[in-house]
């Protein structure tokens, strides 16, 4: 059974929810400034060496420790934590920040924009601070999800966890949201123009946006109090007639498989769920058994997150990549293994090496999801062979250079003999002008092509390809 990305669903609302605030784009890219400039090792040293000389010792200490983390790989909660790394030394920096010392830098645009972030208050004010609060309020949301009820107070207290449990709360995030649902509305409703320092018109926008998170929670989270998901809440009182009222609501082939395996007329499991209380007492040792299975569906989804970012980037850049391309080529562990243990497999067995060979290949055009066969109507076209290459230079962007290198002569020579060399070698036997001159010029004239062919693929490989805009706006 699928559950939507507990994670990703989260970062999206934080997302939509900052994004309706008017101001927030270009507090972004302030933002960004600020942190890309604290994070160029030249500049931080000038001006912690230069806070030395004014005789404030503990700033500059505190500036050289203060290292947010990278824009560029957005993952969940930087926006938090590249704003918890700037805030100790924000309101120092704005005031004794040494704009002189970099009049003659050449990135005058990122200290244009730092200049405006430092000479806003309410950049610096209730702006920073609201994104603080929202971000580190959804931030904690998602770490819950990953998260186990029996080591809470262990997680909470930021101990490393090794738990089964973890990350397998679905029967518990529809009360716990509710819960802080109707935190977050409370303490918005309390707010005043004091609480910020702001407008009236400012703080309307602000608990606009809670409301808005609100919204988008609940829209998001509807799945919680769908049928089959509901059925891992069986044992809390009333969720049984729920189950029924759904499960009535439409004919029993539209329900999903795991609803219909529960609750089909009949079915064993549908028989303990009608012997039970309606307050969810009585349970079947079965029922229960099969509740504690559904409710460890994991609603985590960060486990595969390294990959997927990675992936992102490469469909960002490709023109037609599938999926299965995608994930074949990355620079992963197990592609890394397979192109490894390639190379010693050559000289054993060329049989194997093919068979190693075509599931890196894929074939041209509408044929892509083919594997190539033996068969002369599928010789490896000079496109597929880039494909090949454009593998390859991934697998070369860490130290398998060389193993890349030979990986990629090695399957061009294989190509040589194992396809072109017998066709014209048949040619030239049917012609009967084969003799062993002709054959050494044959091998010679083989080699060249092949050279040649690699110094196209390589050329076409490194082509510039054309990016896409981001669709996030404050990416
Ligand atoms: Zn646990």
């Amino acid at each position: 059974m699928a559950v939507p990305g507990w994670k990703h669903q989260l970062d999206l609302t934080l997302r939509d929810c900052l994004s309706s605030l008017a101001w927030f784009p270009d507090w972004l890219q302030k933002l960004k400034a600020v942190s890309s400039f604290l994070r160029t090792e030249t500049y931080v040293q000038q001006v912690s060496h230069w806070l030395k000389g004014q005789g404030v010792g503990g700033l500059a200490e505190m500036v050289k420790k203060c290292s947010p983390p990278n824009f560029a790989e957005w993952r969940w909660g930087t926006l938090l934590k590249v704003a918890a790394a700037i805030k100790p030394v924000l309101l120092s920096l704005i005031v004794v920040f040494p704009f002189a010392l970099f009049r003659k830098s050449r990135n005058q645009a990122q200290l244009d924009l730092i200049a405006e972030a430092f000479s806003s208050a309410s950049w610096s004010g209730w702006q920073f601070d609201f994104v603080l609060w929202l971000s580190g309020f959804i931030t904690d949301l998602m770490q819950w999800g990953c998260g186990c009820s029996c080591h809470h107070l262990q997680l909470q207290s930021g101990e490393v966890v090794d738990c089964p449990r973890k990350g397998r709360r679905l029967h518990e995030a529809g009360r716990h949201l509710e819960q802080e649902q109707e935190k977050a509305l409370a303490l918005a409703n309390s707010w005043a123009t004091e609480t910020w320092s702001c407008s009236f018109a400012e703080l309307s926008d602000l608990q606009g946006c809670v409301r808005l998170m609100v919204a988008l929670f609940t829209k998001k989270m509807r799945y919680l109090y769908r049928l089959p998901y509901l059925l891992a809440r069986l044992r809390e009182p009333g969720i049984r007639q729920q189950v029924y009222d759904q499960w009535n609501s439409v004919r029993p082939e539209e329900h999903h498989r795991v609803t219909q395996k529960w609750l089909i007329d009949g079915m064993p499991l549908r028989r303990h769920i009608d012997m039970m209380n309606p307050d969810g007492t009585n349970v079947h040792p079965e029922l229960e058994a099969a509740i504690i299975a559904l409710a460890a569906a994991p609603l985590d989804d960060s486990v595969s997150e390294g990959p997927h970012a990675r992936w992102n980037k490469f469909q960002n850049h490709a023109k037609a990549a599938t999926f299965a391309w995608n994930a074949s080529t990355m620079r992963m562990a197990q592609n890394l293994d397979d192109a490894r243990n390639m190379i010693p497999t050559i000289d054993a067995d060329l049989a194997s090496l093919w068979c190693n060979w075509k599931t890196l290949l894929r074939l041209p055009g509408a044929n892509a999801h083919k594997a190539p066969r033996m068969n002369l109507k599928h010789v490896p076209s000079i496109r597929t062979r880039c494909h090949f290459l454009r593998y390859a230079s991934r697998l070369t962007q860490g130290t398998h250079m060389v193993a890349a290198t030979i990986t990629i002569q090695v399957s061009l020579l294989t190509t040589i003999r194992l396809v072109i060399q017998p066709m014209m070698l048949h040619e030239m036997v049917m012609e009967k002008v084969v003799t062993s001159s002709h054959l050494m010029k044959g091998e010679t004239i083989i080699r060249v092509v092949g050279l040649v062919v690699v110094v196209v693929a390589m050329a076409l490989a490194n082509l510039p390809r054309k990016k896409r805009v981001p669709e996030i706006p404050w990416r």
